[in-house]
């Protein structure tokens, strides 16, 4: 088989990118090197609802929607003081049984998907493919050349710059059984929280980090994440130090960890036939390390691109519409890194982070100008903070405005990364 698309990596992304190039007509192989069934997260995700419609992709349902329509209280530190969101729209979501429905589509539509199979890129753009000891009988093996190539491999992209380990968020999820439901429900109710509501301590070893829990009704979902290349413990320390202090928490039934890329989106999406989606491409939203959403809608539009032909329709129709808002929220990544327990507390109380920040926050937004008004207020009661935030917005907001702006040729990138480098700072 030749193909005209070979998408390496069968996780969201690229089953979602497979799924929508076959279903456009483009003759499609996807290969993982894990078996189809491991590819992609193994855990339970927060995505919000609306990517799905954006990604043209029904909403999950079943025992494929963990949670939906539940509360999100945002605590400062160990608490009590935080900040509680209804009405976020993120849908907490298994996301072994979501990329089992992405390859389904994929291959209804007719792609070729194949596991076990390892993708190397060559410097000349020479493709290999490994089939692993004993390659399924009819498994594309060995040289190939496709007409395009989509990068979809997740952090370990073939094309995707190392990022220095201030900017990798290490966090880990996993559902487990609940020994005691008399305490585990003694403790949510200790804490003012429904069963069912997500329970996100923030900023418990470094600003960034957070415990994050919520009581299912059959077991309990933990999700934790810290930036350790700061000096901070990692998420599956945090995880395993939360677990060890609730005796009421069980074994493990599922979950992982890994590592996520924080940092503005890869600017060069596109270079020669190799396209990149996904976390290779840094299509992340940095202040939370979410990488679903943007993949899988960013997959519709690559394959639109590639469907017409026009790779650089991909390249620029994305980052004009959806750049600049993770290169905004990486700011505000870097922001909050700086931030304490008690710092976090000050800006709740001045309305700066409160319930229309955080849920354009979970929405993965930026925040309207309605959304910030009580930030200016606040500014009379933590002027200092306040001020410092509010420099961080209008530098979201000029991120945003360059970003739309994004060149539609690649001879203007260069001048176009010098000033987002000089409006944005490091990294
Ligand atoms: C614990 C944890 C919790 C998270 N929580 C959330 C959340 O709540 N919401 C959210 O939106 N995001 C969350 N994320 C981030 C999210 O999981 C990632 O952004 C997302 O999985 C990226 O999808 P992807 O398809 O780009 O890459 P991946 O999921 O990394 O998939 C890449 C695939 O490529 C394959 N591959 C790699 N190299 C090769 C090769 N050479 N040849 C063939 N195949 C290859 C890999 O085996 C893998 O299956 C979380 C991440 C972690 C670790």
């Amino acid at each position: 088989m030749t193909p005209d698309v070979l998408v390496i990596g069968a996780g969201t992304a690229g089953a979602a990118a497979a799924y929508h190039c076959a279903r456009l007509g483009l003759k499609t192989l996807c290969v993982d090197r894990r078996a189809l069934d491991g590819a992609g997260a193994r855990w339970v995700n927060a995505v919000p609802a609306t990517s799905f419609d954006e990604a043209g992709l029904a909403r999950p349902q079943g025992d494929e929607r963990c949670a939906e329509g539940h509360a999100f209280h945002l605590v400062a530190g160990w608490g009590p003081e935080r900040v509680t969101v209804k009405g976020h729209g993120a849908v907490e979501t298994d996301m072994r049984l979501l990329i089992d429905r992405l390859q389904r589509l994929a291959l209804a539509a007719g792609a070729q998907l194949q596991g076990d199979t390892r993708v190397t890129l060559g410097p000349t753009g020479a493709v290999q493919l490994d089939g692993g000891a004993q390659p399924a009988e009819h498994a594309v093996t060995g040289a190939l050349n496709p007409r395009w190539i989509v990068d979809a491999s997740g952090y370990s992209a073939h094309c995707a710059n190392p990022r220095p380990p201030e900017h990798l968020c290490a966090a880990a999820q996993e559902v487990r059984d609940v020994h005691d439901w008399t305490r585990a429900r003694g403790y949510f109710e200790g804490q003012g929280v429904a069963p069912g509501d997500t329970l996100c301590f923030t900023g418990v070893a470094g600003g960034f980090s957070i415990v994050n829990v919520r009581l299912e009704h059959d077991g309990i979902s933990l999700l934790t994440g810290s930036i350790p290349g700061r000096g901070y413990p990692s998420g599956t320390e945090l995880l395993a130090r939360f677990v060890g202090e609730q005796p009421w928490i069980g074994p493990r039934r599922f979950g992982g960890a890994r590592v996520i890329p924080l940092g503005r989106p890869a600017s060069r999406l596109v270079h020669g036939n190799v396209l990149r989606l996904g976390d290779a491409a840094g299509q992340v939203f940095s202040a939370h390390g979410s990488g679903i959403g943007a993949g899988m809608v960013a997959a519709r539009m690559l394959a639109e691109a590639l469907s017409r032909e026009a790779p650089r329709e991909y390249a620029v129709g994305w980052q004009r519409r959806f750049g600049g808002t993770l290169a905004a929220y990486d700011a505000f990544r870097r922001f909050s890194e700086t931030l304490q327990p008690d710092d976090l507390r000050a800006l709740m109380r001045a309305g700066v982070v409160g319930g229309p920040t955080a849920v354009a926050g979970l929405q993965q937004v930026l925040p309207s100008l309605a959304d910030l008004l009580p930030a200016s207020s606040g500014a009379l009661r933590e002027p200092r903070l306040t001020a410092r935030a509010l420099r961080v917005v209008a530098k979201m907001a000029a991120l945003a405005a360059l970003y739309r702006a994004y060149p539609s040729e690649p001879s203007g990138l260069a001048r176009w990364e010098a000033a987002v480098s000089r409006v944005a700072g490091v990294n």
